[in-house]
């Protein structure tokens, strides 16, 4: 395997060793010197033309924990803004010398065209709407990690459905892995034809609050919206927001989760995210395990398949 751009190109036994292998790479990071040599000579770079903390700055801590050199293209002071292209920007990284480039764009699609282009290995990390596939991974594994599997779980995505590429790379990947999804949202927040998700779409947050083993909380994503989809904040908050009150009734045993970034008081309440079956912080450590794996499976195995077989070469440290 060359590109990570959906979490349906991954078959459900490549999702299922991913997420098998992970464990290894997350040990690396508790060690006192978290870095192995794995990808030692290889460049990883970052091409993100839209925000992001935790994305970027996990892949690259994921590159550096296998000892792969790092290239950061910052958009923002790039001559994208003298009207680069995006083809053009990306060839130009290349001529460097890189092995792999991780990509964020808003437009669907933009790492599929970047693999025409190039002949380094591409992975999404977000495009538009559509897919950010090592989000996916990161929450199947967090979830196993609070529920065992996901197995007969029952799953609940809150909030702004429609623009998310978390929520359908979520749906994909927690459906295959043998759980039932319920959409929650306004309808003016689904997208539409999810009469052909594998999914169940509910309006009435506090029922199906009654019966869930997890519960996963989407940002309202303004930036996406040309038109005002929810008559106004507060109301979406009374309505679909995790209140104090909702997740009191939640009981303390059932796992919350965010992408993030969080915005307290909307989707979430200010004083929720403290609450110990909060795993926000779960996600994001969890991440940089979950890119280790993607980045060793498509730079490190001479790409013979996933890399069960190279993983005891990860025991040697890096000295000193
Ligand atoms: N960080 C996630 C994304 O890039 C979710 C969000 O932005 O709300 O899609």
């Amino acid at each position: 395997m060359k590109h990570l751009l959906s979490i349906d190109e991954l078959t459900t036994d490549e999702l299922q060793e991913l997420l098998r292998i992970t464990p290894s790479f997350a040990e690396v990071a508790s060690r006192r010197i978290a870095k192995v040599p794995a990808l030692r000579g290889l460049t990883v770079a970052t091409l993100f033309y839209e925000d992001s903390t935790r994305t970027r700055l996990s892949f690259e801590v994921a590159a550096k924990r296998l000892s792969a050199d790092t290239l950061n293209v910052s958009v923002a002071s790039s001559s994208v803004n003298k009207g680069e292209s995006l083809r053009d920007t990306a060839e130009t990284i290349e001529a460097m010398g890189i092995d792999a480039v991780v990509v964020r764009h808003a437009s669907s699609g933009a790492p599929w065209q970047l693999t025409k282009w190039l002949d380094a290995s591409v992975i999404n990390a977000g495009d538009g709407w559509h897919q950010h596939p090592t989000q996916a991974l990161l929450d199947c594994f967090t979830l196993q990690q609070e529920l065992g599997s996901l197995e007969g779980r029952h799953i609940a995505i809150v909030g702004d459905i429609k623009h998310s590429r978390v929520a359908r790379s979520d749906v994909s990947a927690f459906t295959r892995l043998g759980a039932t999804v319920t959409l929650v949202a306004p309808p003016t927040l689904l997208p539409p034809a999810t009469e052909t998700w594998p999914v169940t779409v509910s309006h009435d947050l506090d029922s199906v609050l009654t019966d869930v083993d997890a519960v996963y909380l989407l940002r309202m994503q303004k930036e996406r919206m040309r038109e005002s989809l929810v008559p106004d904040l507060r109301e979406y908050t009374a309505l679909y927001g995790l209140t104090a009150a909702r997740a009191s009734k939640l009981g303390t045993k059932i796992p919350i989760l965010h992408p993030g970034p969080m915005n307290r008081g909307v989707e979430i309440a200010a004083d929720v995210p403290d609450l110990d079956q909060v795993v926000v912080v779960d996600q994001v450590r969890n991440g940089v395990a979950v890119r280790m794996a993607v980045l060793f499976m498509l730079l490190g195995s001479g790409n013979s398949g996933l890399p069960t077989d190279s993983l005891p070469a990860m025991a040697e440290e890096v000295p000193a």
